[in-house]
C-alpha cells in the first residue's frame, strides 16, 4: 500500500471505504439534488463544518466543483473594477491572473517565492480596491500568513471585502470570521477526500456587493446560491458524493477534536522542520519561522529532488516535487491529518538518510 504525502490530491482519510459504503447504501449517487435526502446531507455537512471551523451564522456555506472556480466566482461576484493581491508564489499569482483575465484592474504586492507576508495592514491599498485577496497557505512554496494578519487587515480596511484562500491548510487555521468576509478550500488537500468539491464560505457583505455588480456571469452567481441555500439546495447538480463524504470526515474530525488535530499537525511539522539538522541535503525553503506552513513543508534539496522522490517511492512513500521552476530543486510534503502515525514515522526515517 502506498502512503501519500503529496499536497493534493493527497492521502485519503483512513475510513474512506466505510464512508463510501455508507454512501452506496444511501444511494447518494442517484438521489435527486431536489430531494429531502440531499437536503439532509447538505445540512449535516454544513453543520459539521460550522462546528469544526467555528463558522458563525453570519456566513453561508456553498459548494463548487473546485477552489479555482471559487477564485473566478469571487471576482465575478464581488469585483466591479479592482482587486488587490498579495503574491508570493504560484497559487496567489494564478488568483491574480484570473482577475486580470476577467478584465479587472489589479493592485499587486509581490514577494519572492521563498518569503512570506507579515504586517499586511501596513501595505497601502488603493481606495478603489473592492476585494483584497490573501493566500493564507502558499502551496507552491510552503509560506504561511499568520491568521491574526487577517484581523489586522480588516480593521485597517473595514469597508473592503477580504477573502482568504485556505485551500491547502483548512481546517488547521484558527480563523475569526468576524473579520473575514470569505474563505474557501477544496477537499483533496487536508480533508483527505477525492477531488471535485470546493467549499465557499461567504458573508452577507459579499452578497450585497454581488447585487451591485453589472454583467456578472449567469453561472453560479451568489444570488442564485443564496436563493437555493434557503432550502439547502444548490443552483446546479453538485458533487453529492463528495458533499456526503465531507460531512462524514468533518464529523470524524469533530469527534477527534480540532485542537487535537492542530496539535498533531504542529508536532509533526516540528519534526519535519528539524530534519535539516540531521540531513544536510535538506534545507528549509521558508527561513522565517513565523511564515513556515504547518501543513505544506517545502525543502530545498542539495541533490536532485527526483532522486529523493524516486528513493522514497521504492518504499511506497509518495512525496511531492517542487512546483513549476522548482521541480528539480525542491520537495514538498503534505502534513495532513489523514496520514497515519506509522506512515509518518517511516517518512521521517527515510528522510533522515536521503
Ligand atoms: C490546490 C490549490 C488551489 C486550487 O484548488 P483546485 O481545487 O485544484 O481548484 C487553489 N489555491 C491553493 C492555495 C491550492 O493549494
Amino acid at each position: 500500500m502506498k502512503h501519500f504525502f503529496t499536497v493534493g490530491p493527497s492521502q485519503l482519510n483512513a475510513n474512506i471505504e466505510k464512508y463510501f459504503k455508507k454512501a452506496m447504501l444511501q444511494n447518494v449517487g442517484s438521489i435527486s439534488h431536489r430531494s429531502q435526502a440531499f437536503r439532509d446531507i447538505y445540512k449535516n455537512t454544513d453543520l459539521q463544518l460550522r462546528k469544526l471551523m467555528n463558522i458563525p451564522n453570519t456566513h453561508s456555506i456553498f459548494f463548487m466543483p473546485s477552489a479555482s472556480e471559487i477564485w473566478e466566482r469571487m471576482i465575478t461576484n464581488c469585483v466591479q473594477k479592482k482587486s488587490a493581491h498579495f503574491m508570493n508564489g504560484a497559487f496567489s499569482k494564478k488568483f491574480h491572473e484570473y482577475s486580470q483575465s476577467l478584465g479587472k484592474q489589479t493592485q499587486t504586492f509581490i514577494l519572492e517565492d521563498h518569503l512570506g507576508f507579515n504586517d499586511l495592514h501596513k501595505y497601502k491599498i488603493d481606495d478603489d480596491v473592492e476585494l483584497i485577496c490573501v493566500t493564507l497557505n502558499e502551496t507552491s512554496s510552503g509560506a504561511y500568513i499568520q491568521e491574526n494578519e487577517l484581523v489586522k487587515l480588516k480593521k485597517q480596511h473595514p469597508i473592503k471585502l477580504i477573502c482568504a484562500d485556505i485551500v491547502s491548510c483548512a481546517p488547521y487555521p484558527k480563523l475569526n470570521f468576524k473579520y473575514l468576509d470569505c474563505a474557501f478550500f477544496s477537499v483533496q488537500k487536508a480533508f483527505g477526500l477525492p477531488a471535485g468539491l470546493g467549499v465557499w464560505i461567504v458573508n452577507d457583505a459579499c452578497l450585497e456587493k454581488s447585487k451591485t455588480i453589472k454583467n456578472k456571469s449567469a453561472h453560479h452567481s451568489l444570488e442564485n446560491f443564496v436563493k437555493n441555500y434557503a432550502t439547502f439546495e444548490t443552483p446546479s447538480t453538485p458533487n453529492v458524493l463528495d458533499i456526503f463524504l465531507l460531512g462524514e470526515v468533518a464529523t470524524e474530525m469533530n469527534n477527534t477534536g480540532i485542537d487535537a488535530i492542530r496539535k498533531t499537525i504542529e508536532e509533526r511539522a516540528k519534526i519535519l522542520y528539524d530534519l535539516p539538522l540531521k540531513n544536510k541535503n535538506l534545507e528549509i525553503n521558508i527561513a522565517n519561522k513565523k511564515n513556515q506552513s504547518q501543513t505544506v513543508v517545502v525543502f530545498n534539496t542539495k541533490i536532485a529532488a527526483q532522486e529523493i522522490i524516486k528513493k522514497l517511492a521504492l518504499k511506497n512513500i509518495i512525496i511531492g516535487s517542487g512546483y513549476g521552476a522548482f521541480k528539480t530543486t525542491q520537495i514538498r510534503i503534505g502534513n495532513f491529518p489523514a496520514v497515519s502515525e506509522k506512515a509518518f514515522k517511516s517518512l521521517v526515517k527515510e528522510l533522515w538518510n536521503v
